[in-house]
Parts: structure tokens; sequence; C-alpha cells
């Protein structure tokens, strides 16, 4: 076990870049736990979300908009430029029951090392979850017209005055649809049952406008085009029966998954969804004290680049202060 590290940062998306250039420029000397690179399916991981998103245009800073693995690789390099320490390794397994806190870390080779800390941010991300059909992953990752965040790819121009999918019933696809009718000639819902998940407000909101239709009882089961999607292949799940669709763009509104696996065990406190739950108001503290969140590992409801940037400043500040408290 090495020397005590004064903050440790879990996470190389937005939250956990921001957390780092703020913990390192006030002298915290942070080390940064980005994660082991995993090659799944075309996706490149560390780097979070915006390593599967093409183009983003809601950045402010970028007006002519950036590709999110080139705005990811800009947000390490300044973390970088203050010396923040960078390890590809993965956490699976905290204690925080003492401290200084124990994190447990592989590396790729499978190598195990312990780490301990006096403070601890956590911006681990969520991921969005995917039907799991090969040419949905390729087209997302490629631009071809596949996305998992309405809100973040909706309004580039390759959507515009186009037939769009959305698939899910929760409020987040009744959010995405809405939002996506601004641009989009007709948006159609693919939900699995005959109602929606979604809270009343939204499906009204939904169901009253008319660029907008839900295919009832159906599921994806195919994304068809090569370079850019032509339409997806639908089931109807009562009859069986198989028909294709045509459309410009599909955007998935299934849920997402934070990644708090790791934390399991640890004492900390999650909630229903296994988000990390904040306990208190304007700051980024997490139950356990010195260890805070930021990004969208705590987040289910924002879930933007900025946002999270934004909670892993909060964090970092948050840790500073929390630890001069503490005299470290
Ligand atoms: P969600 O509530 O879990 O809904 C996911 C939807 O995707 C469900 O309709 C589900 O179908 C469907 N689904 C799941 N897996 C599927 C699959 N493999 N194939 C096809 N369909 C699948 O997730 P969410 O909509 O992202 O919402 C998450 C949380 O955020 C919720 O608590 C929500 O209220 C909240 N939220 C609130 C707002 C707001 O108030 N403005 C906006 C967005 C989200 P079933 O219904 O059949 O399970």
């Amino acid at each position: 076990m090495g020397d005590v590290e004064k903050i440790v940062i879990i996470g190389s998306g937005p939250a956990g870049w921001t957390a780092a250039i703020y913990a390192a420029r006030a002298m915290l000397d942070p080390v940064l736990l980005e994660g082991v690179p995993k090659q799944n399916g075309g996706y490149v991981l560390p780097g979070g979300q915006l390593m599967l998103t093409t183009e983003v245009e809601n950045y402010p800073g970028y007006p002519e908009g950036i590709d999110g693995p080139k705005m990811m690789a800009d947000f390490k390099k300044q973390a970088q430029r203050f010396d923040t320490r960078i390890e590809a390794r993965d956490v699976v397994r905290c204690d925080f029951s003492t401290r200084p806190f124990t994190l447990e870390t592989r590396n790729g080779s499978g190598d195990e090392k312990t780490v301990t800390a006096h403070a601890v941010i956590i911006a681990s991300g969520a991921t969005a979850n995917w039907i799991g059909l090969d040419n949905e992953r390729r087209l997302a990752t490629s631009g071809g017209g596949v996305s998992a965040c309405a809100v973040c790819d909706g309004a580039l121009p390759v959507f515009r005055d186009q037939v769009l999918v959305v698939v899910g019933g929760g409020d987040t696809a009744m959010e995405e649809a809405s939002y996506l009718t601004k641009f989009a000639s007709k948006v159609y819902i693919v939900h699995r049952r005959d109602s929606l998940r979604a809270s009343k407000v939204m499906q009204d909101r939904v169901l009253k406008n008319p660029k907008a239709q839900v295919i009832w009882n159906s599921v994806v089961t195919d994304v068809l085009g090569d370079e850019m999607i032509s339409g997806v292949r639908l089931k109807d799940v009562e009859t069986g029966l198989e028909r294709d669709f045509e459309c410009k763009g599909l955007f998935l509104a299934i849920g997402h998954t934070p990644a708090t696996a790791f934390l399991e065990g640890s004492g900390i406190e999650l909630d229903d969804k296994k988000y990390l739950k904040l306990t208190a108001a304007q700051r980024m503290n997490t139950s356990i004290e010195g260890v805070f969140a930021a990004g969208d590992v705590a987040d289910s409801t924002y879930r933007q680049a900025v946002t999270a940037a934004g909670m892993g400043c909060q964090a970092a500040l948050d840790a500073e202060r929390w630890l001069a408290e503490q005299g470290k």
C-alpha cells in the first residue's frame, strides 16, 4: 500500500476531468482513476458517454461544435497541464467504513493495487441502455443517425424534417419525442406494451402532439442501413409479425444504468435506481463524509456534459473545503 492520497477521483468523463482540473489547481495533487481501456462493440472507453457521441453542439465555448472523443481528450489534456496523476485502473471495491478510505483497483493485466485517500470524488457516470443490436451500436458510434440522447443529437441537420423513431415508454421517451417534434416531420414512439410508463402529464403532452404517434406493442428487432439508418424492423409482440419501417433517425430512451456496482458493500447510500444519493442541498456530499459525487452517477435528471462538468467543479470545491477543515 502506498502513501495516502489527499484526493482520488474515480471516472474520466466531464465530471471527473473537471474535478481534477479544480483539485489540481487547488494544489491537492489529485489522482484520477480513468478506468481500464475497453473496446466494446465499437465503443472505446474510458472517457464516458461522450466517447459515443459524434458531434457535441450544446457545450458552450465550441461555437462550431466538437467531436465527443476530441472534447474528452481536451479535458484530459487540461487536467494533465496541472499535473493530475492519471492511472488506467478500474475500482473494483471500496471501503468507506474507516478513514483514510480504501479503494481496491485493478489494471488491464489484472494486477491489483490498493489506493488509500483522505477524500474521494465518485464520477463514474451512467451508461445509456441499448437494445443490443449490432447495427444499432455501429451506427451510434459512426454518426449514422442512432443516438441515446435526443437533447444531445436531435438538433443536428441530419434529422431536420425527417421521420424519426424513439424507443421507450418512460418520461425520457416522452421528453425526447416532444423535443424531436420541433425538428422532425414526424416522430414515432415504439413501445413494447399497450400502456406508457411515463407520468400522465408527459404522456398527454406527446399524445396531443399531432407530430407524434405511438406504435404500441412493438419492439425494434433490427436497424436497417449501411452508412446512415434507413429504417427499423418492427415486430408486433402480440402477432409476432415483422415489418420494415422507414426512418432517418433512431433514439433509444430505454433507461440508464449508473456505474455503481463497485460501490456495493461500501456502505454508501444509493437511491432505488442505484444512483448515488446526494445528501445536502447545493452540495456534492454523499452519505459518507469525505466522499463526494459528481455527474451522471448522481444525476438521473439532466445527464448533460455541461451539468456533469459543473458538478465536477462543485465536488472538487466541496472536497477542498472539507479537507481543509480536516487539516489535510
Ligand atoms: P424508465 O422510466 O425506466 O423507462 C424506460 C422505458 O423503456 C420503459 O417504458 C420500458 O418499458 C422501456 N424499455 C426498457 N428496456 C427496454 C427494451 N429492452 N426494449 C424496449 N423497451 C424497453 O426510464 P426513463 O424514461 O429514462 O426515466 C428514468 C427516471 O427519470 C424515471 O424516474 C423518470 O420519471 C425520470 N425522468 C423524469 C423526467 C421529468 O420529469 N421531466 C424526464 C425524464 C426522466 P416498460 O414500460 O415496458 O418497462
